[in-house]
């Protein structure tokens, strides 16, 4: 599928790239490109493959199959110092015996750019990740959340075509992540850098990409930018490693008219979509999705309340319908504010166009 003129804007390219260890199977005939300017993030699970997926563009690793492109130049088999990236770890990886600047000037030293010059391009990156000032100073008398600048810094210093960045705020604390998280991407924009983007946490990919690749295994299980990879999940593996879900076996029971009426165990409601009927679905919805209405009306499904947990902002409902455990996120709104409490009779609604149907069909065997 891939012929090189719908590919011209990417710069980053793979063709069924596999990498094995031994007899394991770390990436699986991996295809992907990644277009020029955006921040993609590879997630998923501790040992999916994101590392070497990306060592495998660094040129750290090569391919046992398939070929690596950067910028439309095969590099399947170029070393590392001849492609153009630069790459951000999550341990910072500075030099401790050189200052910030000397950090920061390394690389270009390394390629030979005279003195002013590089120092030019020093104080401009420092000034980018908000550190001018620092730049005599020794790595051992930084906070991590500035270490982590400098690393930053030494990497756009190089004005790579793509920026490679593993798990680089995994060690910093929850709030000064938080904050890196917008600086980075705000910097990221601004300069417009091709950025793949490792990490486990599902909130930071949200926050920070263009696109998602959710990984597992070594393949990826579905891309998308992130409100699509969120809202219609294909598969229950994204369904339930993005956030929390309630996953629904459903049989069709009838179809018209763009949708369908589907049975659970609990009860009917609608799909939208035609299916034929009889068939088997498994659905996936939101738990903020979820509307729960007090007592019995009609039009909800019966549900019972089995715990409330006060979360401030919100309350996680954990409710039960036709032996199936549910879970309701309810916004601590005015207008929505009600003490729902364990015991209490329900009515649920499943919104058609809220409820996703997932890939795989329902589990007819465990
Ligand atoms: P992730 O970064 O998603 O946690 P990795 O890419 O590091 O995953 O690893 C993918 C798989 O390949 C894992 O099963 C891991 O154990 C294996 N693996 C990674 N590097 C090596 C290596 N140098 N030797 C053997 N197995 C490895
Ligand atoms: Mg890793």
């Amino acid at each position: 599928m891939s012929d090189s003129g719908s590919a011209a804007l990417s710069d980053v390219r793979f063709e069924r790239v596999t990498k094995r260890y031994g007899k394991a199977v770390a990436v699986k005939a991996l295809s992907l490109a990644i277009p020029r300017g955006s921040f993609f993030s590879l997630l998923g699970p501790s040992g999916c493959g994101k590392t070497t997926t990306l060592r495998l563009i660094a040129g750290f690793e090569t391919p046992d199959e398939g070929d690596v492109f950067i910028r439309d130049t095969r590099v399947t088999e170029t070393a590392p110092y001849r492609r153009d990236f630069a790459m951000v770890f999550q341990n910072f990886a500075l030099f401790p015996h050189l200052t910030v600047a000397d950090n920061v000037a390394f690389g270009l030293r390394m390629s030979g750019v005279a003195r002013e010059e590089r120092a030019k391009a020093v104080e401009a990156a420092l000034a980018m990740v908000k550190l001018t000032g620092f730049a005599e100073r020794y790595p051992k008398q930084l906070s991590g959340g500035q270490q982590q600048r400098v690393a930053i810094a030494r990497a756009i210093v190089m004005k790579p075509a793509v920026l490679l960045l593993d798990e680089p705020l995994g060690a910093l604390d929850k709030n000064l992540r938080e904050s890196m998280q917008v600086e980075l991407r705000s910097l990221q924009r601004e300069l417009g850098l091709t950025t793949v983007f490792v990490t486990h946490d599902q909130e930071e990919a949200l926050t920070m990409s263009d696109s998602i690749a959710v990984m597992r295994d070594g393949v990826i299980e579905q891309l998308g930018a992130p409100r699509e990879i969120y809202e219609r999940p294909a598969t229950e593996f994204v369904a339930t490693f993005l956030g929390a879900s309630n996953l629904i076996d459903a049989t069709v029971v009838e179809s018209g008219n763009g949708s369908s009426q589907v049975e659970a165990t609990f009860g009917r409601f609608t799909l939208a979509g035609s299916h034929p009927a009889g068939e088997r679905l498994r659905l996936a919805i939101r738990p903020e999705r979820v509307l729960l209405k007090p007592g019995r009306d009609s039009g909800a499904l019966p549900a019972i309340v089995r715990d409330v947990v006060y979360r401030g902002m919100s309350a996680h409902v954990f409710l039960e319908s036709g032996g199936l455990p549910l879970l309701a996120f309810v916004q601590n709104a005015a207008s929505a504010a009600i003490d729902w409490s364990p015991g209490q009779e329900v009515g649920i609604v499943l919104p058609a166009e809220s409820l996703v149907r997932l890939n795989g069909g329902a589990q007819a065997h465990g």
